[in-house]
Parts: C-alpha cells; sequence; structure tokens
C-alpha cells in the first residue's frame, strides 16, 4: 500500500501501476535487444522514414516554433489549475448524459471498467488503441473477468494476435516485419484464409474482414482520449485508421479512460494541438479521422458514456515542479523516432508501456523513481529528444533531475561529495589536480581504471592528464 493524493485529497489506495514496472533493469533488456539484427533493421528502417516523413511537414509550417511555444504554455496553465478544469470538465459531461468516475490507480480504474462491461451484459469489448488501458493493464483486467477485448489498430492487433507487447508509441508493431506478421495471422486470426501472402494489402483486407466482422456485433467500446475540452466537455480521438471512428460510434455503450492531464481549456487550445499532433507523430498535415463526441445524442452513435478519469501517480508527479513537464506529453513519439538509444534497443528493453525518453522520466515517476531507477539513465543526453518534442518538454533536464532521485551506492556518493567538497577549496582542488598527474590512474590514453571504478572506463578511455594544468598555463600568461 502506498499513500497517494488525488487532487489534493489524501488517499490510501494500492500502488496498481499496472504495465509501467520494468521486470529488469534497463541495461540487461537492452543488451539482449542490441543482440537482435532483425530488430535493429526494422527499427532502423521504422524510424528513419518517420523521421523524414514528419520533418518534411514541419517545414512547411512558418510559425512551427511559435505553435510549440503555444502548446506548451496551454500545458503549463492546465497543469496549473487541474483540479478546477477536471470540475469543469465533469460538470460538461454530466450535462451531456455522460458519466464520470474518478479512479485514483489502475486497480480502481480496471473495477470500474469491468463493473460497467458487466452490467451491459457483454462479454466482449472493441477498442480503441489506447496508451493509458496499456498502462493500466486493462486488458488482463477484463480477461481475467471473463470479458474478451479485441484490440481494433491494425498494428495492436498485431501484438494481441501476436500475445506480444508494443514497442513504440504510434507504431506498437514497429518491431515486426510483414513475414512475421503473416505468421502471426495465419496462427491466430479467428477464419483466416490460409492462402494469405505476406503482400501487405493482402495483409490489411484480411485484417479488415475479422475487424468489420467484429465491429457489427459488439455492443461495447473502450476507448482513450487524445483531449477533453473542458469548455464544452467534449472528447477527442485522433487516428488514421477509421478504426477508431467505428468503435466511437457504432456500439451502444462507450467507456473511455483518459489520464488527467489530457484536459484542455477550450476548443481555441485544441487547435493549437491539432496542427502540433499530426506533424510530429505521423507526418501528416492532419489526422485521417478526428472523432469528437459530446455526452450522448439520442439516436445517433453511443446511447451511454462513461468517462473514467485516472490519476495512477499522476498527482506525485504534478507535485515535482521539475517533474510536472512530463505530463504535457500529448503521445506523438517524435522523441522516440529521434533517440539513438530507442533506434538501437526498441522499445521492450524499456519495460514499461511508454518507451524511449518520455517513457525514461514518465514511468519512474509514475511509478517512484526507486521502481524504475535504470531508466533515467537509458540516454545520451544528446538533446535530439527536446528538440523534437512539439510541446518543448525538457527531456534532458528531467532525466538529470530523476538521476538526482535514483538512490546511489554508498562509495559513489562518498566519491561525489569528497569531489564537491575539493572543488569548493581552490587550494585542496590545485593540490588534487597535481596528485592526479602524478598517479598511474592517468597515465596513458586506454588504461582503465581500478574497480569500483572500473565501470566508467570499461567502454570509454580515460582521458590523458595534459602536462599542465590550466592554472599552471595561466599563472605563466
Ligand atoms: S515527450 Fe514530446 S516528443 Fe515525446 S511523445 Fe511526448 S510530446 Fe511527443
Amino acid at each position: 500500500m502506498v499513500t497517494r493524493t488525488f487532487l489534493g485529497i489524501p488517499a490510501t489506495a494500492p500502488a496498481g501501476v499496472g504495465h509501467l514496472r520494468g521486470e529488469e533493469s534497463f541495461p540487461v533488456a537492452a543488451r539482449r535487444a542490441l543482440g537482435d539484427a532483425q530488430l535493429r533493421r526494422n527499427l532502423g528502417h521504422a524510424t528513419t522514414t518517420i523521421r523524414a516523413k514528419s520533418a518534411g511537414v514541419i517545414a512547411e509550417v512558418p510559425d512551427w516554433q511559435a505553435l510549440r511555444a503555444a502548446g506548451s504554455a496551454i500545458k503549463t496553465d492546465v497543469l496549473a489549475r487541474l483540479p478546477e478544469l477536471l470540475e469543469q470538465l465533469e460538470a460538461r459531461v454530466t450535462a451531456a448524459g455522460g458519466v464520470v468516475h474518478w479512479a485514483a490507480d489502475a486497480n480502481e480504474a480496471n473495477a470500474i471498467v469491468v463493473d460497467l462491461v458487466r452490467a451491459t451484459g457483454s462479454d466482449r469489448v472493441i477498442k480503441v488503441k489506447s496508451m493509458v488501458t496499456q498502462e493500466i493493464g486493462l486488458n488482463e483486467a477484463l480477461e481475467a473477468a471473463g470479458i474478451a477485448p479485441v484490440e481494433t489498430d491494425l498494428a495492436e492487433l498485431i501484438v494481441q494476435l501476436g500475445e506480444d507487447r508494443p514497442s513504440h508509441i504510434l507504431v506498437p508493431a514497429i518491431h515486426r516485419n510483414r513475414a512475421e506478421i503473416r505468421e502471426i495471422f495465419l496462427r491466430a486470426m479467428p477464419g483466416v484464409d490460409p492462402g494469405l501472402t505476406d503482400e501487405p494489402v493482402v495483409l490489411a483486407a484480411a485484417a479488415r474482414r475479422f475487424l468489420r466482422q467484429t465491429f457489427l456485433s459488439t455492443s461495447v467500446a473502450v476507448s482513450g482520449a487524445n483531449f477533453a475540452v473542458a469548455q464544452t466537455g467534449t472528447l477527442a480521438v485522433v487516428e488514421s485508421e477509421g478504426n477508431g471512428r467505428m468503435c466511437l460510434t457504432l456500439p451502444q455503450t462507450l467507456i473511455t479512460v483518459m489520464g488527467v492531464e489530457k484536459v484542455v481549456p477550450t476548443w481555441r487550445d485544441l487547435e493549437v494541438f491539432l496542427q502540433l499532433l499530426p506533424r510530429a507523430s505521423t507526418g501528416e498535415r492532419m489526422n485521417p479521422y478526428t472523432s469528437m463526441w459530446t455526452g450522448v445524442t439520442p439516436g445517433d452513435g453511443p446511447q451511454a458514456f462513461h468517462l473514467v478519469l485516472l490519476d495512477n501517480g499522476r498527482s506525485a508527479v504534478l507535485a515535482d515542479e521539475v517533474g510536472r513537464q512530463a505530463l504535457h506529453c500529448i503521445r506523438c513519439s517524435a522523441c522516440l523516432n529521434v533517440c539513438p538509444v530507442y533506434e538501437r534497443t526498441g522499445g521492450h528493453a524499456y519495460g514499461s508501456v511508454y518507451p524511449g525518453p518520455i517513457g525514461a522520466v514518465l514511468s519512474p515517476q509514475l511509478t517512484g523513481v526507486a521502481d524504475n531507477a535504470s531508466l533515467p539513465y537509458a540516454s545520451s543526453l544528446c538533446g535530439a529528444c527536446y528538440d523534437a518534442c512539439p510541446v518543448k518538454i525538457n527531456i534532458p533536464e528531467l532525466l538529470v533531475h530523476l538521476r538526482d532521485q535514483v538512490p546511489h551506492p554508498r562509495g559513489e556518493s562518498a566519491a561525489m561529495a569528497a569531489a564537491a567538497y575539493a572543488m569548493d577549496h581552490p587550494a585542496l582542488y590545485a593540490a588534487a589536480q597535481r596528485a592526479a598527474r602524478l598517479s598511474r590512474l592517468t597515465g596513458r590514453r586506454g588504461r582503465g581504471l581500478p574497480p569500483p571504478l572500473s565501470g566508467w572506463t570499461a567502454s570509454r578511455d580515460l582521458p590523458e592528464a595534459p602536462a599542465e594544468t590550466f592554472r599552471q598555463w595561466w599563472a605563466k600568461r
């Protein structure tokens, strides 16, 4: 049990972190991923393609930097008055015929959704691709309750049928090539043609036939939300395949699970994000499908709408003035596509539903840094993620901030304290420099440090000490 606060109200609840906590450390998982040549080829090809497409459409927007600044400012404002905006959203959704539920953690959210589905009598739900339902492990909770969740996004369907895990926010099956997808479909897709080839158009047609039948015979859908407009109580989902539109309009009951940070104040604010998101994400000028709905409309679309507002650690993130900027994220995945670490390891190495640079800063904060202590180090701090982020999240700053909170070995802490003391005392620092230059440790290039410092030089050379220190050089001149 951990003590959390939900929008300022202290609450004791099970941690319920769902799929946020890595089972093994990043270095261990990354080492295994680096040995998979096929994975690296797939990742390299996919990230290079998305990067180029995105850069092309971003270059068309003359005020892109101003848009980024606006997106960042809107998110800062949202977090500064989150309780007020959520209460406004609740009031508008309720007035429009929807029902709002509040969930402090993954366990509560799953229990709410399971109960809602059970009340409909359905033993199956169709799902729109949603990071937050992966975060809480909703599919597993539904299955445990005897309810079959069917993912309807093509890549999510591939992951689900392959009993696999997503490895990219936007392209969950980025680690699979078409031959592997054909095998998965032949093995697990009900009613598939045994003569299936690995042509993309043939694979897409097979998924389309299977999904069409499922859309028409399922009465409950579960979605996430990209945005919720407090001004009118309107929810928005953007997607590229049209499966989302089917899920959001065909069933009788729609259940939306949304992280509390997804609220925006007004439609004018939404306008900014609807420009930023597609260009940074899929490299499109606008999303092919933008679905918006406000409560229920008699005789049109779902006749029952439930909105589950999820905290699951977000209040704790909000309480950290530096860390809270991770809640600005609009899940575009641009930071993954430019990250040299992600491109080589893929998403599974992060051990969390949120991979890549944003996963390295968000997951440790949602679970507590000690539970994901290796993730803040899954970065070279090159800063490419900061440059790419459409809402200007300073991910390198966050990584350093979180590294400071990771429990360090006592020896390392003592060494750093000694170094800090020496740097604070000029005479001592000069003496230490003289000693270091004389020492064997700083001798020839290529020599490593002895244990326990040998890890630092295992993959880099120890710099050779110069003939004279800067102070000596300066004094001479
Ligand atoms: S951190 Fe920025 S770049 Fe990365 S997914 Fe979130 S919004 Fe996109």
